[in-house]
């Protein structure tokens, strides 16, 4: 099989061969990847889930939904339950799973700042931080305590009982301690940076002091220009300064190079979903699974 990333592609591969730690840093172009749109635009997903939002209040996508000033709060948790439910229930689709085939039996660790809870759906607990916030939990609006939610019960409940973009006032979730309503537990004015916060930096910080001197390779996915000191700068300084480390981007528009990265990177300016697809195709032919081409 031949097409315009083969090279990349087989380059790809052998690096996620030969490395003895890989270190996955994942952002909102994975879930483009993998199909979803309805963070900015009207997509099949949106309307299944949030149509009648989008159409009561002019959404453009869900993002639009999170930073509208509701008047009531039975309006805004309609909207947060429907918007978290829609999440927790799109599929994790085919370039999760082929990510996951590419690193079964690997040393391997995932950061992301996705709050979409799609990585966890696949991937062990253990092998993935969530370093903005996780759709999962809920947290006091204030914040006045330091404990977490879990969000799924809650969000169903609402989820089942909006009625013309209205939750029951008697759903909308309050703080056991101090009585404020919760909020979801993602980045923003009043996010909850405490134990589990410090946790999710815990397991990556671990994964990396483990293999630090190892041939490790940095593998960028869908990470954009708005936030790098997340995931991109702390990628490059590490690759800069580790002497076996290894840089690979894919994103079809955002990845960048620095000149200093030159002989340790290489940038894959196409779709995710179509490298990863061909990397696992040619892994499986490499490894006798499907005819192999000879
Ligand atoms: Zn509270």
């Amino acid at each position: 099989m031949k097409n315009n990333f083969s090279e990349q592609g087989n380059l790809l591969l052998k690096h996620i061969d030969t490395a003895d730690a890989i270190c996955v840093g994942a952002a909102a172009g994975m879930s483009v990847a993998a199909g979803y749109d309805c963070a900015y635009h009207n997509d099949k997903y949106f309307e299944k889930y949030l149509g009648e939002f989008g159409r009561k209040y002019g959404f453009e996508g869900s993002f639009n939904g999170y930073y509208y000033r509701y008047q009531t709060s039975e309006e805004r948790w309609a909207f947060l339950a429907a918007s978290i439910y829609m999440n927790m229930n799109l599929p994790d689709g085919m370039v999760y799973q082929n990510l996951f085939e590419l690193l079964e039996g690997k040393n391997y660790f995932i950061v992301t700042t996705n709050q979409d809870t799609l990585f966890s759906r696949r991937f062990p607990e253990n092998k993935v931080s969530t370093i903005q916030g996780d759709f999962r939990y809920l947290q006091c609006v204030r914040p006045c305590h330091d404990e977490l939610f879990e969000s799924k019960e809650l969000i169903e409940e609402m989820y089942a009982n909006i009625r013309d973009c209205r939750i029951p006032t008697e759903l909308i979730p309050h703080c056991t301690e101090c009585g404020r309503e919760l909020e979801p537990w993602v980045r923003g004015f009043t996010f909850l940076e405490g134990k589990k916060y410090r946790e999710e930096y815990e397991k990556w910080n671990r994964f990396l002091l483990e293999n630090k001197g190892k041939k490790i390779l940095f593998l960028e996915l869908g990470v954009g220009r708005m936030t790098p000191m997340f995931i991109r700068e702390p990628f490059w300084n590490m690759t800069y300064s580790w002497s076996q480390a290894f840089y690979i981007a894919i994103n079809p528009k955002d990845a960048l190079l620095p000149k200093e990265l030159k002989e340790k990177g290489i940038t894959i300016k196409e779709d995710i979903a179509d490298v990863l697809e061909y990397a696992v195709r040619r892994k499986r032919e490499l490894e006798g699974k499907v005819g192999a081409e000879s």
